[in-house]
């Protein structure tokens, strides 16, 4: 009989480079193996279950609602859908939801939002979109498109048309990209896959000002760094701008499978019935764990302890052997190391029983948001100690 690395390898095609695990069960910021060996993790997935693994009132709000009604087409009126919509505007002062599956797919509403606003406004010839060199936006063809990294543009011609790239951080290189074709700015305001690379609040500041005068729609992509990761609900809020629109997923769903595209009042009424939709888009039991984790991060004694626990991780990691400085913005932290291959490092952590992820030439970390100060010290012990091996 195979194992379960053997099946996957013989079945699942190999888009994946795997640690030699297969997690089998956790709890908190712990899980184990098939084999019964411990692991205290500090990537949460990549950074989705934001209350850990199987948190008792996230469990039983996904369960419940499986055994109430699991899913309807969206040709029906969803409570749990609705619910989410409205804490998600309220809590942030914007105004209109749409619901998909992924962050990927949530990129792709807020381009098709960009885009039609634009062509109801100005006509088809407006449609170019800037993002940022070393962004990343997703897997699908246009996502791709989006993210600005040439090793993303390959294999699968055509890409979708309609994207420029500028450097980070350099308004005069924004400025010199706009032309009367352009439409919107797509950025992330931390790179996470570019490296934890926090843009500065200046740059950000200046680029809202100048696109909001210029009618260019500003798109905030906070797959990674939304839902509390920043030790505010989302990072604009630290950068203090307001988006016209931000997409969010990732840790929102506490696991399961959700995006959102969510859009300010400018916005409200570009997409209208058979513009844009998908079969499992705004899924009851999804939006039961979402809602629940939304009403539990938005607490702002979580908020603020999201920010102490990262500070505290900050603070231990630069004393450490190696290390050479820390990226950080709540609990999303990057480790910049003074040598060494970060992929070797973690995969050396893996095998101590400490579950860490990269971002290029980085250790990176996005633990669980209720992580414990025991978690966070048995983790930061074997960091240590891997890092000694080193
Ligand atoms: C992960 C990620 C995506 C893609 O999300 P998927 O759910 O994998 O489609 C898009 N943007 C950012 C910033 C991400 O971190």
């Amino acid at each position: 009989m195979m194992n379960t690395k053997e099946k996957d390898s013989q079945y699942i095609m190999h888009t994946y480079g795997r640690y030699n695990v297969a997690l089998k069960s956790g709890k908190g910021a712990t899980a184990y193996d098939e084999d019964g060996k411990k692991y205290v993790d500090v990537a949460s997935g990549i950074g989705v279950n934001s209350l850990g693994w199987c948190e008792d009132g996230w469990v039983k709000a996904v369960s419940e609602q499986a055994n109430t009604i699991q899913h309807m087409s969206n040709y029906f009126y969803c409570p749990q859908a609705s619910n989410l919509a409205e804490k998600l505007c309220t809590l942030t002062g914007f105004s209109k939801v749409c619901f998909g599956n992924s962050g990927a797919e949530a990129n792709e509403c807020a381009i098709k939002v960009a885009r039609k606003y634009s062509f109801d406004k100005y006509g088809a010839d407006r449609n170019e979109i800037i993002t940022l060199n070393n962004s990343f936006h997703g897997r699908t063809v246009t996502t791709l498109s989006a993210t600005g990294q040439d090793v993303f543009h390959n294999y699968f011609f055509p890409f979708t048309q309609g994207f420029a790239y500028v450097d980070a951080n350099d308004m005069n290189a924004l400025e010199n990209a706009v032309t009367d074709k352009t439409c919107a700015v797509m950025l992330e305001l931390i790179q996470g896959e570019g490296g934890v690379n926090i843009l500065d609040k200046d740059y950000v500041q200046s680029l809202v000002k100048f696109c909001n005068e210029k009618d260019i729609l500003v798109i905030v992509d906070e797959v990674q760094t939304g839902a509390g990761r920043t030790g505010k609900l989302f990072a604009f809020q630290n950068f203090e701008v307001k988006p016209d629109i931000f997409t969010v997923a990732k840790g929102i769903g506490g696991g399961l499978p959700i995006g959102l595209c969510v859009c300010g009042e400018k916005l409200k009424d570009v997409m209208s019935p058979s513009t844009h939709g998908t079969t499992f888009g705004a899924n009851p039991v999804v939006c039961a764990g979402a809602n629940y984790v939304l009403d539990k991060i938005s607490k702002p004694e979580f908020l603020s302890e999201v920010e102490s626990k990262g500070k505290y991780i900050e603070e231990k990691v630069l004393k450490m052997d190696g290390v050479k400085a820390v990226r950080r913005m709540g609990l999303m932290i990057g480790i910049e190391l003074k040598d060494g291959d970060a992929h070797d490092i973690a995969a050396k952590c893996v095998e101590n029983g400490l579950i860490i992820i990269t971002a290029k030439s980085l250790l990176r970390m996005l633990p669980p948001l209720n992580i414990t100060k025991e978690e966070i010290d048995l983790a930061l012990d074997i960091l240590e100690k891997t890092l000694k091996e080193n």
